[in-house]
């Protein structure tokens, strides 16, 4: 597996699993993003409503500022991990995915290993908790599926990451 855009949390009945992603570095248009966002409304953890000023401030920061800060940062398959060696899940490098503390500090609790963090505009090292959305393995698939489905309604920009 190399540094293709496979999918850190896609099975194998994601179509595009192992497969570079198309549009490798195209961002879809804001457009497009309003459009998947509209079609996650509803979801059971309510990620995407807007947070307050205050919440902002405690979210989301990168490196020394984040209180999940243990002085490590990765690069691993094109993703950030931070060393986390206390958290409970922890890899056996001790290290954990960055969007998972984003949205772990958001929520206030640790992810499950059944819960799979999604990144809205398809940017794996976009890691703001604007743009991740916490879902099932099986809602991530038809999340991919409908992400594909709206690329064919003819915006080329998107791809599937
Ligand atoms: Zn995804």
């Amino acid at each position: 597996m190399g540094k293709t855009g496979r999918h850190y949390n896609c099975g194998k009945d994601n179509p595009n699993y192992g497969k570079p992603a198309r549009n490798r570095g195209i961002k879809p248009s804001q457009e497009t993003i309003e459009k998947i966002k509209k079609s996650l409304i509803g979801n059971k953890y309510r990620l995407g409503i807007p947070h307050s000023e205050e919440t902002k401030k405690k979210i989301g920061r990168p490196g020394s500022t984040n209180p999940n800060w243990k002085g490590g940062i990765r690069m691993i398959d094109g993703r950030t991990y931070i060393f986390s060696p206390e958290h409970p899940y922890a890899d056996k490098n001790g290290c954990v995915l960055r969007s998972r503390l984003v949205v772990e500090s958001h929520i206030h609790r640790f992810l499950g290993a059944k819960e799979k963090v999604h990144h809205i505009n398809q940017d794996k090292l976009d890691d703001r908790v604007e743009n991740l959305w916490v879902c099932t393995q099986s809602e991530h698939v038809a999340l991919h599926n409908k992400q594909r489905k709206i690329k064919k309604l003819g915006d080329k920009n998107v791809g599937i990451v």
